[in-house]
């Protein structure tokens, strides 16, 4: 029996579509080139911020705050159905100013996220010392925003691909999506080597390389790798209790003290691995943050390849090939906006209108292009 839907990917994307689309009843394949979680959703930090990395963007905050509020949603659920604990903690994020530039440019980011109805408190080097002593004494100001959040990925992606097969979805390792196999303007399945799986509904959620794939009505650009280095370490006590943005960097403490420093941003097509050159910046901008860290010893380090798109935002639903939705470019955000995705894949195969906001992630802005 032909599947309902084919997912081409098992990263988180992939992953949280095909639990979220199990759950509403649908036979759903998940069609994965190596394992589940081979690339970038098991290499990220695991933040949930929306209002440090989308407060300029009234719809992406929106929508990643509510994409944050499902992951707690989404916690209980995979904790009740399996057992298992992702890490969802509101930990909250504090983002550090060594500079007036910086200091100013916190108070841009304060007003700008107070318009939009989030809590955030300005803080004094005085209030930095007592909530987060581990911070830079050089630090000039910060601003703490409470409602954000972390997740453990490998763990999440784990239950959620779990979740997934509990709820009747199959995973397909080891099986390369060759084309995206489309007749008189409609999907009508994918070509594996010589062998067509048939479905109606194909969603494309292969991370870096979804535009790669051939057959998909996108110029192969419109998603691309930005590689990111990551290094990770621990201390006894857990260094902080918060995230701590800052220098450009970030400093992801979990509450076992291993301690996750990023990251590199750097257009380097697929070339994977780690340089000299990116953990020394890495490595820079977490002692920034906490000179401490310059005694801690490391632990691993890694790189891999955020997603990217023109403008930042992701291609998130239907095509106007019929039956085919992309889930896809998250770039910076995937793990945030993970359950946010599921969600509206989920809605637009069930044929409900999209709200406002997600329209701005409509895959057809860059396919209009592209014709
Ligand atoms: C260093 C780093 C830190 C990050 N930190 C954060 C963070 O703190 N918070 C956050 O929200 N986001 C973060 N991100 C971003 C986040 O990791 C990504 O946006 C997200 O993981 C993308 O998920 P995905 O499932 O789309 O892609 P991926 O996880 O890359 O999965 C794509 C999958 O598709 C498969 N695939 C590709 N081509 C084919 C094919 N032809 N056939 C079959 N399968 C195929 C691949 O093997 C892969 O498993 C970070 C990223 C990096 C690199």
């Amino acid at each position: 029996m032909h599947p309902d839907v084919i997912v081409v990917g098992g990263g988180l994307m992939g992953c949280s579509v095909a639990y979220r689309l199990a759950k509403d009843g649908a036979r759903v394949v998940v069609l994965e080139r190596s394992i589940p979680g081979a690339e970038a959703s098991s290499a990220a930090a695991g933040i949930l911020g929306p209002t440090v990395e989308s407060y300029d963007d009234a719809a992406a905050l929106q929508l990643g705050r509510r994409s944050r509020e499902l992951h707690a949603e989404l916690a209980d659920e995979l904790d009740g159905l399996l057992g298992l604990d992702v890490g969802f903690r509101r930990c909250g994020v504090v983002k550090v100013a060594f500079t007036a530039q910086e200091l100013a440019e916190l108070d841009g980011q304060l007003s700008s996220l107070e318009a939009h109805g989030v809590r955030c408190d300005r803080w004094t080097p005085a209030d930095l010392r007592r909530e987060e002593p581990a911070v830079n004494p050089e630090a000039v100001g910060a601003l703490s925003m409470s409602e954000d959040a972390q997740v453990e990925p490998k763990k999440l992606l784990s239950a959620v691909a779990l979740g997934a097969e509990r709820k009747g979805a199959t995973f397909r390792s080891g099986s390369t999506v060759r084309e995206i196999h489309i007749e008189g303007g409609r999907v009508r399945g994918v070509r594996l080597g010589d062998a067509v799986i048939q479905a109606g509904h194909v969603v494309v959620a292969a991370g870096s390389w979804t535009t790669l794939i051939p057959g998909l009505p996108f110029d192969s650009e419109t998603i691309y790798p930005v590689r990111g280095q990551m290094i990770a370490t621990h201390t006894r006590p857990p260094i902080f209790r918060r995230i701590v943005f800052g220098a450009g960097g970030y400093v992801v403490t979990r509450p076992d003290g291993r301690v996750l420093c990023g990251s590199t941003m750097e257009r380097v097509g697929f070339e994977r691995g780690v340089t000299f050159g990116g953990l020394a910046d890495v490595i820079d901008k977490a002692t920034r943050i906490a000179p401490s860290l310059r005694s801690a010893g490391v632990d691993e380090h890694w790189s891999s390849f955020r997603p990217g798109t023109p403008d930042g935002l992701p291609l998130v639903g239907e095509t106007r090939i019929e039956g085919l939705l992309l889930a896809s470019g998250h770039y910076r955000n995937g793990i945030l906006l993970a359950p946010l995705t599921a969600e509206l894949i989920s809605e637009a195969i069930a044929g409900k209108p999209s709200s406002r906001q997600a329209q701005a992630l409509s895959p057809h802005r860059f396919e209009e292009q592209a014709s």
